[in-house]
This record gives structure tokens, sequence and C-alpha cells, in this order.
């Protein structure tokens, strides 16, 4: 079929195999142009391996470390009529380069939050890597299953305390208007804490440990966003910020039961960039679409693999990290220094449906997003026929 992009609303409902693949590709000549990189993991477990910051992680250290990795996602296969996912490509095209360079690869596809695919995911380990020496936690979900209770919690993206009224893009309309988003009740908190908070982490680490898969010095980190005042009222200091508080917490637990593995669990915080999950917020898409443009022209704009790349060398596997008081890793500073805000919030002042397309890098944004599933890609000509029936 010749595959061309369907996009609804904040998500492209189809995604093209080769410019997946073209962009895999990509993102391992970056690591490899880096050199070696020293020493580093050996037997890597992502949760969240697919697409966005997760995928980044799993191409650094296959190509840049040459760990072996074992990969956790939740994507759709493709059928002789629809497309898969486009994480479903990434996968089945970073095995194929993983394979070539005789590197171990496996890719495990269901529902990380279940102790059923914990338990594949261990068995696995067991049988194929003998214990993993990094976890990386890079699940971005609106919806997690608590395995004990059997109950279905959902997410809500909202202030906390008060309503906010702000400004907000609508893709679909390319429309700049305010929105006002009320504030999330007690419950709405506590269900997002459930579904992005720290628990499922621990979860992981716990059964990690029982199954005795951790190697001593074993490092985990788990992701996250924490912004600046634009951004506090709807991520920081919103529903899903109380979420990700929740991972300071979990880190710490991870760290006091691990004592004697000497595990080192923080959290990392990265930039704002486009991924499928962060295409869902609101404020999302008119802040990133700024940032870009003035992070491109102070020279700062970095994309997920140049942003986990840094992390890697600099922080989880370098000595040039640095923690803040939360004893996470900052590698957001590129985005959250008091300069490069002010210019933002300037542009985000002066920001109207008129001068949108000229003040901000919609252009860039909307590259970025379409290159999510595999578009606008420069060398994969989209009116060739394809064959979507891809596998791993
Ligand atoms: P993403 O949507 O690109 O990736 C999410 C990954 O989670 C995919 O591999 C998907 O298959 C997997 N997944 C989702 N639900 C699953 C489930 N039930 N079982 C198994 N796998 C599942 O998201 P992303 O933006 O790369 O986000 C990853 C992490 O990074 C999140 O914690 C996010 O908060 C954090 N983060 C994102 C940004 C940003 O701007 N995008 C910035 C800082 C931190």
């Amino acid at each position: 079929m010749v595959i061309k992009p369907k996009v609804r609303g904040f998500i492209c409902t189809n995604a093209h195999p080769v410019g997946c693949a073209k962009s895999v590709e990509q993102q391992i000549e970056y690591i490899k142009s880096k050199g070696d990189l020293g020493d580093g993991p050996k037997n890597v477990l992502v949760i969240g391996s697919s697409t966005g910051y997760g995928l980044a992680s799993r191409i650094t250290s296959a190509f840049g470390y040459g760990a072996k990795t074992l990969g956790v996602c939740f994507e759709k296969a493709p059928t002789e009529r629809k497309t898969g996912t486009a994480g479903w490509y990434n996968t089945a095209a970073f095995h194929q380069f993983a394979k070539a360079e005789g590197l171990y690869a496996d890719t495990i596809n269901g529902d990380a939050f279940s102790d059923e695919i914990k338990a594949e995911t261990i068995a696995k380990i067991k049988a194929e890597m003998g214990k993993v020496d990094l976890v990386i936690y890079s699940l971005a979900s609106p919806r997690r299953t608590d395995p004990e209770s059997g109950i279905t919690y959902k997410s809500t993206l909202k202030p906390v305390g008060e309503s906010y009224t702000t400004k907000t893009y609508d893709t679909d309309k390319d429309k700049v208007h305010d929105v006002t988003l009320e504030p999330a009740n007690d419950e709405e908190i506590l269900n997002t804490i459930k579904v992005m908070g720290g628990e499922d982490w621990e979860r992981w680490m716990d059964q990690l440990r029982a199954a005795d898969v951790l190697a001593e010095g074993c490092k985990t980190t788990a992701y996250t966003y924490i912004g600046k005042a634009l951004t506090w009222p709807i991520y920081g200091q919103a529903t899903i910020g109380k979420a990700k508080e929740d991972l300071d917490r979990a880190a710490a637990a991870i760290i006091g039961k691990n004592t004697d593995l000497l595990v080192e669990a923080n959290v990392s915080s990265l930039k704002a960039l486009v991924t499928q999950a962060s295409s869902a917020i609101p404020v999302m898409p008119l802040y990133i679409s700024l940032i870009y443009k003035v992070m491109k022209e102070e020279g700062t704009h970095e994309g997920c693999i140049e942003q986990i790349y840094g992390l890697f060398s600099s922080c989880l596997f370098g000595n040039t990290a640095t923690l803040d008081e939360k004893n996470r890793y900052r590698m957001d500073d590129k985005e959250t220094n008091d300069a490069t805000q002010a210019k933002i919030q300037k542009l985000w002042d002066q920001v109207t449906q008129e001068n949108f397309h000229e003040i901000s890098d919609y252009k860039g944004y909307h590259h970025e997003f379409l290159k999510l599933f595999g578009f606008d890609i420069e060398g994969v000509d989209y009116e060739q026929e394809v064959d979507p029936l891809v596998n791993w």
C-alpha cells in the first residue's frame, strides 16, 4: 500500500515502516558519531522501549555501549489493511540494525503494568541475559490496571488547587485560543499518581530483585519533566507533576530496599520535546513550538537522542553529573535557565492567532510530529508501495 499520514487531533493513526526505520537509523548514526563512549551498561532492560525517550535510551545502550537490550512496550502489529504503530516499526527496525551488528535485542510486547509481563520479562532475563545492570523506566500511559486490586485508573491532565486560563494551540484547527482548565479533585489527583507515579517502577524493581536478576551496582532511572513557571500550572504543579513527585519517593524506596546490592536509583529530568505523549498535553504544542524557535536560535536545540546521549555520558556513566536537591539528574537546564525562559515568556506574551506561524517554530514542531510516525523524512519516497506487514 501507499501510506500517507492520517492525522486526527494530536495523534497520527498510522505509521510508515520505511520512515520509522530511517528515523531509528538516524538516531543510531548520531550515537555512533560520538565514538567510544567508554565503560557503560552491559545488560539493559528498557521499560517503554519503542518510541521517544525509551527508544533513544535503548539505542544509546546498544550502539553506544554495545549492551544487550531487552525492551518492553505496548504496540499494535500491522495487518494486511492497517499499518502497525510507529513503535512496532521502530522496534522491528531496531532489532534488524542490532542483529546486523551481532547485538542481542529482544522485545516483549504487552502491558508492562501487569505482573504477567513482568514475569515473562524476568524469565527472559534469566534465560538470555543473566542479570541486568541498567533498568530504564520510560512509560507514558493514560491508564494503568493495578495488578493487586484489578482496578483500572485513568490519569487526568488538570491543574491542582484552582482553575487556570492560558493560551493553547489547537493543532487540528490551526487556532491559538484561550483555554480554561478546571482543577482536579482529590480522586483525580490520586488516580493520576496511580498511573504515572512511582508505584509501578518500584514494583518492577521489587520483582527483579526477588528473582535475583539485579546485578550488584545496578542503576535505574525514571524520566520526568519539571519545566518552569510557564508550564508549572499545567504540568509541574498539576496532576501529572504530583504523579512525577511520587517518582522521587519511589527512587528513595528502591535505594533503601537494595542497599546490599548498591543499587543506584535516580529520577532524570529531561527537556520538553515532541513525542506521542507530549503532543497529547494541552499547552505543550504551543510551548514546544516556541522553545524550538528560541533554542534553535541559541544553538541549544536537542531531540530525544541528544538528551539521552547527554544523560548517559555525563550522568549515568560519566562523572560530570549534576544532581539536584532531590537527587535527580538534570538534563533540562538548556530549556529551563532564566535567560532562555525569559525569551520564551516574551514570545508567549506576544503570540496570537495572527503571528503564531511567524514567531514560533510550528513548522519544526509539525515536522518532528510527523517524523514520530515515519513521515516527512528526507530520502523516503512516500509515493512508493510498501508492505505494512513487517515483523520482529
Ligand atoms: P512515548 O509516548 O514516546 O513513549 C512511551 C512508551 O511507553 C512507548 O514505548 C510505549 O509503547 C510504552 N507504553 C505505554 N503504555 C505501556 C504499557 N501499558 N505497557 C508497556 N509499554 C507501554 O513517551 P515519551 O515522551 O518518550 O515519555 C517517556 C517518559 O519520559 C515519560 O515518563 C515522560 O513523562 C518522560 N518525559 C517526556 C518528556 C517529553 O517532552 N516528551 C519530557 C521529559 C520527560
